[in-house]
């Protein structure tokens, strides 16, 4: 016998199993160990003869069976797996990019998840989707860049002709100077 936090006379049973307590309260204070036996009996425990041990109701209860293949939660559990397959066939991480024609929302439609799960799975495990505006930005540089480059090329090879014509004016009159010495 022993009190609750109400002060209430309460029976502790341990399963001597599991180790799992469970307190009944008792209005009486010498309850007949077949009432406090029958009580715990009602809440599932077991006791032996002597009442020395004592199973609690989910040490009695039968185990839970295994899940049917075609159980909702299988059928979660594939979808899942069909996504990781997707994303791994049609993803690039180090790109960011899907494959021509796939999209989460694509994903989504084949596996029956939704588009915002697909994402999130997506930006965690594989990596983020470029922004296509990044892309054209990308491209806007490219671009000036390949102008400036070509410019520049066309510059570089005009200074280099100039250089070279300088270079032959100035050997055409060295050898006049060396002709006109030697006269
Ligand atoms: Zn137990």
């Amino acid at each position: 016998m022993a009190h609750d936090e109400h002060g209430r006379t309460a029976v502790v049973a341990t399963c001597t199993s599991c180790g799992a307590k469970e307190t009944i309260p008792f209005k009486a204070n010498n309850v007949p160990k077949v009432a406090v036996t029958k009580k715990f009996g009602q809440r599932g425990w077991q006791f032996s003869k002597d009442a020395a041990a004592a199973t609690c109701s989910a040490c009695n209860s039968p185990k839970k069976e295994v899940m049917p293949p075609n159980s909702s939660s299988n059928v979660a559990h594939k979808a899942q797996r069909t996504m990781f397959t997707l994303l791994e066939e049609h993803f690039d991480p180090d790109a960011g990019t899907y494959d021509e024609g796939w999209s989460d929302s694509k994903v989504a439609k084949k596996t029956g998840l939704s588009e915002k799960h697909v994402a999130d799975v997506r930006e965690s495990a594989f990596g983020s989707l470029r922004d296509p505006v990044f892309d054209q930005l990308r491209a806007d540089i490219s671009a000036v860049k390949a102008k400036l480059d070509d410019e520049l090329n066309a510059a570089t090879a005009m200074i280099r002709e100039a250089k070279s014509a300088a270079d032959r004016e100035i050997r055409r009159i060295n050898e006049a100077l060396t002709k006109a010495a030697a006269r």
